[in-house]
């Protein structure tokens, strides 16, 4: 039976990236991935231009762009492979990038150019690769040669003293998501903290949408915000939270869509929300829309609807209006209240999603392997060489590159842990 030092399973940016690693440090490394293309998500990442990293990442106070039972468990990872670390490589490997907003780096050519660079690195390090196969089993063993686990594979079993498990989350499962990782923890006794679609539009009742799925396709800025939910177990005793200090908001666009919200503004509020839980968007951030809408009431003899369209998209004002037989006629026909009624309603619209898109439209799987039983240093879980990274763990980052980031650096503590032994 052919014997390892490492077993990586799961080709995508995590598994890719620990092998080449753990392989250039002069470890005997296997990886292996069920689907027969490697790094699909990489892929079809940041719209096949891959949003690799992001600069403005801050390692000291990782709760502000990564969720998480513990949002600090990232910060020793993030802090010992940076977002410089990782640009360094791309521009060794000579791939031209660009930013785009809010620090976020994109490929100038295509995502193929990361998946090339991957590959280049695992074959730096000598790295076996085996594609498609399909792993059946993993047994703890005692062998000789120091080897901890048998793993049970399509192309018949091998031995290694670690074992990595890179597999990912849930999300878009046509492209070859499965719950391993999970199924791997609890047999090995680990918590999971509940999975659940993160970075995903979210759908509201049919009858309630109905008055806004005539704005499908308008995009606007917003600000939009919710409530963080209560940590369900701290790793330290927390004092209680007022809901202003646990409020996150985002500035970004927003995207209507016939079933509900989509754009970055939702997909970023979406990894917080809950079924339930109720999100408050300002159409006119930065506009006081009172103030606009009782000047022109005392200046224009204009319908409520085109000085509206003033202010917000003329495709939302025509249709907000629609709702209040109050907002149907001349501005200066209008009550004040009336239109500080419109203003607030703009300004402050709240709404309970009654769904999201789920895990076929969702970039990512918020909750995963339980931070409690893995080590922030090494992603050690407490099942001695035994390792998660990436995306199976709980930790979950924004939209703009900050997933990708935590692939790498979670993937380089690992390779560095096992190379250390
Ligand atoms: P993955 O990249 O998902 O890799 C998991 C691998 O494991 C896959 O190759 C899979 O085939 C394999 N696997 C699964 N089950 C098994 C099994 N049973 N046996 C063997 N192999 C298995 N993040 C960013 O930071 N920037 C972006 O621009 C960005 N864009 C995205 C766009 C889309 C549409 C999506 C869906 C996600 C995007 N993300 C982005 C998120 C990012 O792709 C993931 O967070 C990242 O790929 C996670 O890396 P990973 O290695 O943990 O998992």
């Amino acid at each position: 039976m052919q014997s390892f030092d490492v077993v990586v399973i799961g080709a995508g940016a995590a598994g890719l990236f620990c092998a080449g690693q753990a392989g250039q440090r002069g470890l005997k490394v296997l990886l292996v991935d069920h689907s027969d293309k490697l790094g699909e998500k990489i892929r079809i990442s940041g719209g096949g231009r891959c949003n690799f990293t992001n600069r403005d990442l801050e390692p000291a106070a990782p709760h502000k762009h990564f969720l998480g039972d513990n949002p600090n468990f990232c910060r020793s990872a993030l802090a010992r492979y940076t977002p410089q670390d990782f640009i360094a490589l791309v521009q060794k490997h000579g791939i031209p990038f660009h930013e785009k907003h809010k620090g976020q780096l994109f490929g100038d050519r295509s995502a193929d150019d990361f998946i090339g660079m991957l590959v280049a690195e695992c074959e730096a390090g000598q790295v076996t690769r085996w594609q498609p196969c399909s792993v059946k089993a993993i047994r703890s063993c005692d062998a000789d040669d120091g080897a901890r686990y048998e793993i049970d594979t399509d192309r018949g079993p091998v031995r290694s003293r670690n074992v990595v498990i890179a597999t990912g989350g849930l999300s878009i499962p046509k492209i070859g998501a499965t719950d391993f990782g999970y199924r791997i923890a609890r047999q090995f006794g680990l918590r999971l903290v509940e999975p659940r679609p993160a970075l995903v539009p979210l759908t509201f009742d049919g009858d309630a949408w109905a008055p806004y799925s005539q704005l499908a396709g308008l995009a606007l800025p917003v600000q939009i915000s919710t409530v963080r939910p209560e940590p369900v177990e701290g790793p330290a005793p927390r004092k209680a939270s007022t809901s202003s200090a646990r409020t996150v908001s985002f500035h970004e666009d927003l995207l209507f869509t016939h079933r509900g919200l989509s754009g970055p503004a939702v997909l970023q509020i979406s990894s917080y929300w809950r079924p339930g839980q109720p999100i408050r968007i300002d159409l006119a951030p930065g506009v006081d829309l009172k103030e606009a809408l009782l000047q022109a009431k005392a200046r224009s003899r204009k319908l409520v609807a085109n000085e509206l369209a003033a202010l917000v998209p003329a495709r939302l004002a025509d249709a907000w209006v629609q709702q209040d037989a109050a907002w149907q006629k001349p501005i200066g026909d209008a009550t004040d209240k009336a239109l500080l009624a419109l203003a607030e309603r703009l300004s402050r619209w709240e709404l309970v999603p009654t769904g999201t898109e789920g895990y076929k439209k969702a970039e990512v799987t918020a909750g995963g392997v339980d931070t409690r039983d893995l080590s922030s240093q090494t992603m050690e879980s407490k099942q001695p060489g035994l390792f998660f990274i990436g995306e199976v763990v709980d930790v979950t980052g924004w939209l703009g590159g900050y997933n990708f980031q935590w692939a790498w650096a979670s993937a380089h503590a690992c390779a560095q842990a096992l190379a250390a032994r």
